[in-house]
């Protein structure tokens, strides 16, 4: 999910993890896990989580592991509802290359992160459309 948190008198956009809501600070150690399609026109849940890295699951915390079981559990109820097999995992990606994937398919490329100016990771206001 994406928040926008006050920090130091200023409001930054920042992505957070769907299961436990806290930011995932670096973009590496984040993951897009997703039920699979096999329809065409079938749309995907998605979910952005903290990795399994050794802080998180020494604070007693796996988000990876709950959004697995959560997708499973969903894709479960479709498959038995269309009679197809049980799902036995759960795709997911890089939280960068689904990212960059998401932003290509925007149509947003290099060039378009050239034309902004995000050297300063700050949230510009903007007035009422
Ligand atoms: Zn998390």
């Amino acid at each position: 999910m994406l928040k926008v948190k006050r920090t130091n008198h200023r409001s930054a956009p920042a992505f957070c993890c769907d299961i436990c809501g806290q930011p995932i600070e670096e973009i590496s150690l984040g993951a897009a896990l997703y039920t699979s399609t096999s329809q065409e026109g079938e749309e995907a849940k998605v979910l952005i989580v903290h990795k399994p890295t050794a802080e998180y699951l020494l604070k007693g915390v796996d988000c990876w592991a709950k959004a697995e079981k959560e997708l499973l559990e969903l894709e479960s109820l479709q498959a038995l509802a269309a009679g197809r097999p049980e799902p036995q995992y759960v795709p997911w990606q890089e939280l960068s290359h689904y990212l960059a994937r998401a932003l290509r398919n925007g149509q947003f490329d290099e060039q378009s992160f050239q034309q902004i100016d995000i050297q300063d990771a700050i949230l510009t206001v903007a007035g009422p459309r």
